[in-house]
């Protein structure tokens, strides 16, 4: 599987593009001004396994807010700014990195300013192409589709490239996966910069999960992403939750236990979602790339367990516990999860001290 190779930039410490791992990104949704509360998103985003963290800068008071912001956190930290390039001054003196698109913001005079300050202290400029709010110019010519989504991109490239600015990333982010995987794909031939991807509004949990799948497995599969964000209306934990979880079932990133489990059939003797969910519960603090299967009779387990590190075939009252292939032993029902778990606790311990 092989990822198209892009420029590498830095957000603070975190290298986006070219080899790097692919980051997760997530935003808070306080207002910037209230710093404590910002803050603690900004943690529990961390303690969540965030990469990088983006905050939203409406008015004077959020821009000066964050250098007080900017030395109580360790993430690098990413300013929102739309239409107003004096924030844009004002946040590029302490953040990261600052997500503003040119062709908003007036005159060259002012993009000159911005690319002039970013470039001082090093810091990138994402372009953050949205197809709710594209420049009137491609609205009017192409709607919102992919087509006026790259024409915006391109343009909004240009401005910065004409002031001796290429110290960018990019993100071309609709609310529906196919206009998502479309604009990406048509831009990634065109450019070498690194994409945020991502899709935009994507819903409560359950939609954005599948929305989110679809459009980032795609594009992660065929090699097109350099860092992400998955938008949920809901708990901030659950953005990096899913975005882990889709960069490790696309193969982008080892870290964690993959469980394979049956969906369970007339054949069962065993309460296997419970089962299940004891030991998702009690192996999520691992890290180590693990895979495990936990499967409710002989039929299919045997063979889920040749590809296992780790595997349970349940059966009547009883089970097996298969480690690389081979039958370790067999134990009862009430006592096979405790041996299990054990098991993976070990191997994952001597995995780690390799
Ligand atoms: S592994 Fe056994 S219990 Fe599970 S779905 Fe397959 S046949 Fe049914």
């Amino acid at each position: 599987m092989n990822r198209y190779k892009t420029k590498q930039i830095f957000v603070g410490n975190i290298p986006i593009g070219g080899d790097a791992p692919i980051s997760v990104q997530s935003m808070t949704f306080s207002k910037t001004k209230d710093i404590s509360a910002t803050k603690a998103q900004i943690d529990r985003l961390q303690l969540a396994g965030c990469d990088i963290v983006r905050v939203a800068v409406s008015d004077e008071e959020d821009a000066k807010a964050l250098k007080e912001l900017k030395s109580l956190i360790s993430l690098p930290l990413v300013a929102d700014i739309h239409f107003r390039y004096k924030l844009a001054l004002i946040a590029l003196e302490v953040v990261d990195c600052i997500r503003i698109n040119p062709g908003n913001i007036g005159d060259k005079n002012r993009v000159e300013q911005i690319a002039k300050g970013c470039n001082e202290r090093g810091i990138p400029i994402r372009i953050g192409v949205n197809a709710g709010s594209l420049e009137k110019k491609f609205e009017n010519k192409y709607g919102p589709t992919p087509k006026g989504m790259v024409e915006s991109a391109l343009y909004n490239i240009k401005l910065l490239e004409d002031c001796g600015f290429t110290n960018i990333k990019i993100s071309l982010k609709a609310s529906d996966v196919e206009r998502t995987i479309e604009s990406y794909t048509m831009l990634r031939g065109l450019v070498e910069y690194p994409f945020h991807i991502g899709v935009t509004e994507a819903g409560s949990l359950y939609h954005s999960m599948i929305k989110s799948s679809m459009a980032l497995g795609n594009l992660l599969l065929n090699g097109i992403g350099d860092t992400m964000r998955v938008s949920i209306t809901g708990e901030l934990e659950e953005e990096i939750k899913v975005a882990k979880s889709i960069l490790k079932y696309s193969g982008r990133q080892k870290e964690g236990v993959t469980i394979i489990s049956c969906p369970t059939c007339g054949r069962i003797e065993v309460d296997l979602i419970k089962a299940v969910k004891i030991v998702e519960e009690k192996i999520k603090h691992i890290k180590t790339p693990l895979q495990i299967s936990v499967m409710g009779c002989a039929v299919n387990a045997l063979g889920e367990a040749k590809h296992a590190d780790l595997a349970i075939a349940f059966g009547n009252k009883s089970g097996l516990i298969i480690k690389k292939g081979e039958i370790l032993c067999k134990l009862e029902e009430d006592k096979i999860l405790d041996v299990f778990l054990e098991e993976v606790q070990k191997m994952a311990d001597e995995m780690d001290r390799k």
